[in-house]
């Protein structure tokens, strides 16, 4: 059996994906910067990518660039702002449940001088736009908040937040990272008001190792690397053209079923519900209007244990968040779970290709797991 419910870690790269990168190494191998024949298309070809990334999320191609991934998208967004207009407003609102890549990076902002306030959800366990705004003054230089949390799939009030901050604070930069949103719910960059975007490619059936930075058109972000001035001098570096190539690939799959995948994977999120209902000694963490795509569950036994219990089975989730290995993020606390909870929580993970058969696979094993381990 092999049921891998642990895509909120990663996604098996689509065929469309893999062939894409492919013929990038194999027959447009030439470096974007070359000036031949070559080169030129290898440019085109990451340009088409570009097109189709901005495209997705009503954007132009000039607003898109390529990184790494979204741990560099969100460490170019936050140091590349926080360089190009920080010296004066040095001040940063971000949640309390971002993402390592985005905490890490605010701690580090907070070693050099800037003041960080980290916005927790209300008594009522939900994030309330009017307490970011609250913590936005005229020594703002930007507020990050992301779209959708990789723990429990909760959904944030970026929207709102972003819109009430610009109309209070129009000088205050607007990043968002939506990782774990693209391609899942449907999001245009104008209508979150959002004036910067971090998307990755791994999350979304493409490749490991690339992924984008939308950047409004007049907002200025410093590099965080210098070099050869690729991509508009704002990351320098030699294009991954193969991975680039993956990530338009994939976009253009499954950009224009991302409300019938919601409404399936919603589906399956029932009925993994109501067959959990049924087993003894299990809270669902997640909230119920959150992303379909995650469920985060506590099962009374401790996480890692019933990780390689169910791997046995040949069923993968996560325990937590996988950026963090094991350790605790301090995440699911801030949503109000008690240490115990936390100690126990199961991330289950889907795409729009899960089935319910896996999931009855899973919750068996899960049921057998609660029975047969001791503590
Ligand atoms: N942000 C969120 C919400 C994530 O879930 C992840 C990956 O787990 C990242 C950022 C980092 O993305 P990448 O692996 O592309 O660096």
């Amino acid at each position: 059996m092999f049921v891998y419910l642990d895509n909120a870690a990663t996604t098996k790269p689509c065929a469309e994906a893999v062939q894409s990168a492919i013929s990038a190494m194999t027959e447009n191998f030439g470096n974007p910067s070359s000036l031949h024949r070559v080169g030129l298309d290898a440019q085109l070809a990451v340009d088409n990518a570009r097109k189709i990334i901005a495209d997705s999320i009503g954007a132009e191609s000039n607003n898109i660039i390529f990184t790494s991934g979204a741990t560099e998208s969100n460490n170019l967004a936050l140091r590349g702002i926080c360089s190009a207009y920080g010296r004066k407003r040095r001040k940063i609102v971000a949640s309390s449940v971002e993402h390592a890549s985005v905490e890490e990076t605010l701690s580090a902002l907070e070693k050099s001088g800037f003041e960080i306030v980290r916005v927790p959800p209300g008594d009522d366990g939900r994030f309330h736009f009017a307490d970011f705004v609250k913590s936005c003054d005229e020594n703002t230089v930007m507020i990050t908040m992301m779209y959708v949390n990789n723990e429990t799939g909760y959904i944030l009030p970026v929207k709102e937040t972003f819109s009430a901050v610009k109309r209070k604070y129009p000088d205050i930069i607007t990043h968002t990272d939506c990782v774990q949103a693209y391609m899942k719910i449907p999001f245009r960059a104008n209508t979150l008001n959002a004036d910067l975007i971090s998307l990755s490619g791994h999350k979304i059936h493409a490749v490991k190792g690339v992924g984008a930075l939308y950047i409004k058109k007049g907002v200025r972000v410093l590099p965080i690397a210098t070099g050869g001035k690729q991509e508009k001098g704002i990351r320098s570096g030699t294009e991954s053209v193969p991975f680039i190539c993956a990530f338009g690939s994939a976009v253009e799959k499954y950009s224009p079923t991302i409300k019938e995948r919601y409404e399936k994977v919603s589906a399956l999120k029932s009925h993994l519900l109501e067959n959990l209902s049924g087993i003894d000694g299990i809270s669902i963490n997640s909230v119920d209007d959150a992303s379909p795509y995650v469920i985060n569950i506590s099962v009374g036994k401790r996480s890692e244990i019933m990780l390689h219990f169910l791997e046995s089975k040949g069923i993968y989730v996560s325990s937590g968040s996988a950026c963090s290995k094991g350790q605790q993020s301090g995440v699911l606390k801030q949503f109000g779970i008690s240490d115990k909870n936390a100690d126990s929580a199961l991330r289950i993970s889907m795409t729009a290709e899960t089935t319910e058969k896996e999931l009855d696979e899973f919750a068996k094993a899960l049921r057998e797991g609660i029975e047969t381990i001791r503590g």
